[in-house]
Formats: structure tokens, sequence, C-alpha cells
């Protein structure tokens, strides 16, 4: 099959086709044709190692956690999973398509 020139995804770092899928570093599903390269530490706060993720997973830590408790928390992502919003996140999300995608609503607080 001819390669389009006009690969939208071009810019992003390419995975061998080959390659196995990356697990979600929250809920560990194969991640979709969408990788979210996510910073467990913000960047705002020094965070340089970045995770894969869902960005349905992503959207979930960020409408759960502050900065100061995801730099609390770092790369160590059990800390995360003992929040009971994330927890059952995880488990709805489970027997979800990779791809499948939704707006997370940000709790007001
Ligand atoms: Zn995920």
């Amino acid at each position: 099959m001819a390669r389009r020139s006009k690969d939208p995804y071009d810019h992003l770092p390419q995975e061998d086709a080959a390659a196995e899928p990356v697990p979600c570093w929250l809920c560990g599903r194969p991640t979709g044709k969408t990788i979210v390269w996510h910073h467990p530490v913000p960047k705002s706060r020094g965070g340089r190692d970045v995770v894969p993720m869902h960005s349905i997973c992503q959207q979930t830590v960020i409408a759960n956690f502050t900065n100061s408790e995801l730099q609390r928390h770092g790369t160590e992502v059990s800390g995360l999973l003992d929040n009971p919003n994330v927890r059952k996140f995880v488990d709805w999300v489970a027997k979800k398509d990779p791809d499948f995608t939704a707006t997370v609503t940000k709790k007001q607080r």
C-alpha cells in the first residue's frame, strides 16, 4: 500500500509497525491509534519522564488530581489507582475499545 505523503502523524515519534502496542500507564490496556505521552510529574513541576496513555485516561488523571498530588505520586501509578474515582474508571474502561474516548467532566470543588 502506498504511503500517503500527508500523514498527520508524521511529526510524532514513529513506533515500529510490528511492535506490540504499548500498554497504557493507568489502565494497562493496549493503547489505540492515539497514544498520549503523559508527564506523570507535571512539566511545570520539573517532570521529564513520559508514559503512554489513552487520552481518556489522561483526562481522568487530570480531573482527579492536582499538580501537587501528581508530583507526590510521581511515576507510581498504584497511588493514583487508590483513588476510588480512578479505580472505578479503570474498571469501567477495561471493557471499552482502545480508541474509545469520551468527555471527562472535571468535578467542581
Ligand atoms: Zn488507558
